[in-house]
């Protein structure tokens, strides 16, 4: 009897055209996230399966991997009546249940009895074996049995997987990720959409500290558990911040701020060769993300900016950080450089004609470029890097 982990697919099975790709792409998600651990993967394009020892191991790293439906613990037996039989009761001492029923689906039809007739004989050994009753509507338990030339296999346990794509499927955007609750869920809803992260965070030393940096880093990591793949650009924002806070009027300090954040995000994107930006704006949460204020900043690029939190509550947002595990990094105190030096009023609904009459007061674009030149980029390590905070 051997032990196995059948691999659904997700959303991927509707896509016709594009599933080698996505089959392709997930296995190297899988191969990359199980590193280190020793396995053997086979797969077609209906179905994968993965053998090893370290099945609980591989089941919670699998369970953060964009693209896979469900997670079923299998066993492979002979496919004879007897070695079913005794299999099934063999694997069913591990598994506590009081109701179940037997499902039995013939691959092989050559296989001497019938479907209905087995699942009656299988169903029976389960009774005379253990403390049970059968119940077709709502079992505790479904014991699938599916008979194949190659073999017979007993599923026994189903493990939701995320779903989602697979992560790098739509290539990699930047997302802006600063400190707070927004943008890593914001970075989690891209992942699962498929496009990849690099990240980009603006600092502000020493008007933000090097605590704040890192909470940045172990948010980042934390996301990376989806990815594997992340960078964190670091741009080096203090003297483009502090000609902000020269030349412009108090209100509209932020409206500007974000117009060069944008700037130097859309000149990262193109010198990376990603494809858009993305960050954990919600309509109407500050001053900064009315729709007034978004046409205003949002004009100064023609990528696509894509804000994955842009429609929740903040409530839905922190449910989601909660479970992703990012919560309690995000509320620690440490400021932003959008907390610092905020405005008593900022503008709520900025006109375009007044920032470009401001930016015309200092040269901006020569400062945006020295922040684009002197990034400093961490390759993540991969797993939760806890030495940070
Ligand atoms: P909160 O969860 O407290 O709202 P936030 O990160 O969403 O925090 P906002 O001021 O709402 O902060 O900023 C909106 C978005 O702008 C962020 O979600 C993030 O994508 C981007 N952003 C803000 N500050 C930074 C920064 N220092 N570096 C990179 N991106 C930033
Ligand atoms: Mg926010």
């Amino acid at each position: 009897m051997k032990k196995l982990l059948l691999i659904k697919y997700g959303e991927l099975t509707t896509k016709k055209g594009n599933r080698n790709t996505f089959i392709k792409l997930l296995v190297r998600n899988i191969n990359a996230i199980l590193n280190g651990i020793d396995y053997r993967i086979q797969y077609d394009r209906v179905r994968m399966y993965i053998e090893s020892d370290d099945i609980e191991i591989i089941i919670s790293k699998l369970q953060k991997v964009f693209g896979i439906h469900s997670i079923v613990e299998c066993y492979k037996v002979n496919n004879n009546m007897e070695d079913i039989q005794s299999s099934l009761v063999e694997v069913l001492k591990n598994v506590s249940f009081k109701t179940f029923k037997v499902e039995t689906k013939r691959a092989d039809k050559d296989f001497p009895t019938p479907s209905m007739e087995c699942s009656r004989i299988f169903g029976g050994v389960v009774l005379k074996n253990f403390d049970c009753k059968v119940d077709v509507h709502n079992p505790d338990l479904v014991i699938k049995v599916e008979i194949r030339r190659e073999g017979a296999f007993l599923y026994i346990r189903e493990i939701a997987g995320i779903g989602g794509y697979p992560v790098g499927i739509q290539g990699k955007g930047l997302l802006m990720l600063s400190g707070g609750i927004d943008s890593p869920v914001a970075g989690y809803l891209s992942l699962k959409r498929g496009v990849d992260l690099e990240c980009l965070y603006f600092e502000s030393p020493p008007h933000t500290s090097l605590e704040a940096k890192n909470k940045v880093l172990k948010l980042a990591s934390i996301i990376n558990e989806y990815s594997g793949n992340i960078k964190v650009h670091v741009v080096p924002f203090t003297k483009l911040q502090e000609e902000i806070y020269k030349n412009v009027p108090e209100s509209y300090v932020i409206t500007i701020m974000r117009r060069m954040m944008y700037r130097i995000a859309s000149g990262v994107v193109e010198r990376r060769h990603l494809k858009v930006i993305l960050n954990g704006e919600s309509i109407g949460q500050v001053a900064s993300q009315t729709l007034d204020s978004m046409r205003v900043i949002n004009s100064v690029t023609n990528l696509p900016v894509i804000r994955p939190v842009a429609c929740m509550d903040k409530l839905e947002i922190i449910d989601i950080s909660n479970k992703i595990g990012t919560y309690e990094t995000s509320i620690l105190p440490y400021e932003d450089c959008c907390t610092i030096f905020l405005p008593k009023h900022p503008v709520i609904n900025p006109e375009l004609d007044k920032c470009l009459d401001y930016e015309k007061r200092f040269d901006y674009s020569t400062l945006v470029e020295e922040c684009i030149n002197n990034i400093e980029t961490h390759v993540l390590k991969n797993e939760i890097d806890n030495d940070l905070l």
